[in-house]
């Protein structure tokens, strides 16, 4: 009796799958998103200065900062980069207690992947702000211009910031600085250090592109563009002798055997082409309109 009302169900189901396929198509399969293998290329820890250390891949920033009084992880890269973070940061003497704040450019899931995993791991306390943390706590989705494309493990943040309050830990002291525009959250970090026996002005300074972005009239970012320009007066205004970006290549860094900056990009020239790069978007996006 079981058997036979299982057959009339799977006929019954069948049919009406089939009825309803000459109205419409399959849903799509599940798809992940993929990324260039250099970002997923796990590489040893690299000294950038004398409290600051590259411990994420070849083509993704993770900077430690280590004080006397525990660390500092700013970024983490793609969500798979968790146990080599962890990894990374033991080969430096930072056990996972040790690990106090966790700091971050923007949250996408490039940068903000593992933030989740590294908070639940360490007990590390995650400051953000308030436009970051909103897309933090929901992984990723619903943004802006990549919809849920994106997601990753969802973080919530502990302590959320103003543009230009300081983080201190140790004898480091780190001071935000909104630059929105990539995403509306989106932040710069500079703190002092030491290289090669001279102090220098460190500035992680977040990604300035829009790729693939609607600039004009996007009815979810109204001020987008607007508010790149304010960004990028504010990025060729900070103390900024050392640059670090979360794509390195954009300021010239290139992550091997050492972290070795080929080229000494300013915070200025930055800025000025990123500019460059999105007034040429910009005119695209106006001919292809008027086109
Ligand atoms: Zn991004």
């Amino acid at each position: 009796m079981i058997e036979k009302i299982t057959l009339l169900i799977t006929v019954t189901l069948s049919g009406l799958v089939s009825a309803q396929a000459r109205e419409y198509a399959p849903l799509p399969q599940l798809q992940a998103y993929q990324v260039p293998e250099a970002w997923r290329q796990p590489v040893a820890p690299l000294q950038v200065a004398d409290h600051t250390w590259q411990i994420g891949t070849a083509e993704l920033t993770a900077l430690l900062l280590k004080t006397g009084d525990g660390a500092i992880l700013i970024d983490g890269g793609m969500p798979q980069a968790a146990d080599h973070l962890l990894a990374n940061m033991k080969k430096l003497g930072v056990a996972p207690d040790d690990l106090k704040l966790i700091l971050h450019s923007h949250a996408h899931s490039d940068h903000a992947g593992p933030l989740a995993a590294i908070r639940r791991v360490t007990g590390a306390r995650l400051v953000s702000n308030a436009e970051s943390a909103a897309l933090l706590a929901r992984g990723g989705a619903d943004d802006i211009h990549f919809g849920d494309g994106i997601v990753y493990p969802p973080v919530q943040a502990d302590r959320l910031l103003q543009d230009g309050e300081e983080v201190t830990l140790g004898a480091l002291t780190l001071k935000a600085h909104f630059i929105p525009g990539h995403t509306p959250g989106s932040l710069a970090w500079t703190w002092r250090d030491r290289r090669g026996g001279k102090t220098v002005e460190v500035a992680y300074v977040d990604s300035l592109t829009a790729p693939g972005y609607q600039l004009l009239d996007n009815p979810h970012y109204p001020h987008i563009v607007d508010d790149y320009r304010s960004t990028f007066e504010t990025v060729r205004g900070l103390p900024c002798d050392l640059l670090l970006t979360p794509h390195p290549g954009a300021s010239g860094w290139k992550y091997g055997e050492e972290a070795v900056q080929r080229e000494s990009v300013s915070c200025t020239a930055y800025a000025d082409s990123a500019e460059k790069k999105l007034d040429g978007q910009l005119a695209e996006e106006r001919s292809k309109k008027a086109g």
